[in-house]
């Protein structure tokens, strides 16, 4: 494939988007790895059958593989991805998908492998936090606590994905590919577990030579409950990277987001908050069942008394039994009409529309036994399922 760069007006990306139902730019601009060691096309996309793993092939390697090559191409001829259904489920529903919307705004028609960004999950697993709706290979203080509660990890996701913790040398040997093509970088977006707390994020930062920071923006995923590690702080790379914005994650406000996002100390939270707003760039709230009568209350509280936005873009889709298509149709329709004008509503609206697959006995019952573990009552805190 002869790799070219179109700079194209929005007229001409509009067009080719209408036209073209399976281009996406992300397998063009990001690589993406996962705490299980697979590589996949983004973070939305379901998982490829194929030998690349994050153990066992460097990522610029993957990249420029030749499976990778044709996915593009296929995408170019416009012919559609199994592991994409996710975006062509929400446009066939009359939406937008993460492709139409989220990704062509960011990125228009892009074919040219320069510009890479680089999400990947390489720098270990540890998370302070257990939050009732995270994936458990993504904290290990969530697979803790399932674990001492139901006795696995299993609870609603499936066969569970282990995760794959890098041997030091693989770790070295992928950070080692990155620097040697650190001229194709221009984004890096830094999340874990809880990245602030990885020491393996601050030194692949450090080796990083600063001429080539500052042409790469940093973002990161994080839960802000500590804005240091050690000897670094993320106050010490700002100006030296091109940008370093933080997408902070909180689901509700004040006693309910300890719930959610236990153990969270919300006080120290919320001072981080105000330290540190000069450099978020927005609050990023996960929408499930425990939160979505409430999005205007958790949006107006952090923009009233902190000044930071929140978008409402992730959608609970695993454990299915969290969703918010699990609603009855009454409830259902009021919060389609509620969040209709809202940025973020057609991601809303879309899991809404959805057929429920389980009673919401099974989420009480799920947050029951939480709840037991933690000391911590749900009940006391949210009246709207009958508590
Ligand atoms: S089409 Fe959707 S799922 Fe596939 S890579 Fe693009 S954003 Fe991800």
């Amino acid at each position: 494939m002869q790799l070219k760069y179109y700079q194209n007006p929005e007229s001409e990306i509009r067009k080719f988007y209408e036209k073209n139902k399976s281009y996406c730019a992300m397998p063009f601009k990001e690589i993406y790895g996962d705490n299980a060691g697979r590589y996949k096309l983004c973070c939305h996309a379901k998982k490829m059958d194929w030998k690349y793993t994050t153990t066992n092939t460097t990522p610029f390697k993957f990249f420029f593989s030749p499976e990778m090559e044709e996915i593009r191409n296929k995408m170019l001829s416009g012919e559609k991805i199994r592991e994409c259904r996710v975006c062509y489920n929400l446009e066939e529903s009359g939406g937008e998908s993460y492709r139409t919307d989220k990704y062509r705004k960011k990125y228009g028609i892009d074919i040219e492998p320069r510009g890479i960004g680089l999400k990947l999950r390489i720098n270990g697993t540890f998370c302070n936090l257990g939050c009732y709706m995270c994936h458990p290979f993504n904290s290990s203080t969530r697979r803790n606590e399932l674990k001492e509660v139901f006795g696995s990890i299993e609870k609603g996701f499936g066969p569970a994905a282990e995760v794959q913790s890098m041997s030091y040398r693989e770790w070295n040997d992928t950070v080692n590919d990155i620097i040697e093509n650190i001229n194709l970088v221009s984004y890096m977006n830094i999340t874990g577990g809880e990245p602030l707390q990885l020491p393996g994020h601050w030194k692949l930062l450090d080796k990083i030579p600063d001429e080539h920071k500052k042409h790469i923006a940093l973002s990161y995923d994080t839960n802000l409950t500590e804005l240091k590690w050690k000897k670094w702080s993320i106050f010490d790379y700002v100006g030296k990277f091109k940008e370093l914005r933080l997408g902070v994650s909180a689901d509700h406000i004040q006693r309910k987001e300890s719930w959610m996002r236990y153990p969270k100390d919300v006080k120290k939270f919320e001072n981080n908050l105000r330290e540190a707003k000069s450099i978020i760039k927005q609050i990023n709230c996960s929408v499930s069942l425990l939160n979505v009568f409430d999005l205007f209350e958790i949006r107006d509280y952090y923009w009233d008394n902190f000044g930071i936005k929140t978008t409402f873009m992730n959608i609970v889709r695993g454990p299915e039994y969290l969703s918010i298509k699990n609603l009855n149709q009454r409830d259902k329709d009021m919060l389609m009409k509620k969040y209709e004008n809202i940025d973020d509503g057609m991601y809303i609206k879309n899991e809404l529309s959805l057929k429920p697959t389980h009673n919401l006995d099974v989420m009480k019952n799920y947050c029951d036994r939480l709840s037991k573990h933690r000391n911590f009552n749900w009940r006391e805190l949210w009246n709207e399922f009958g508590n």
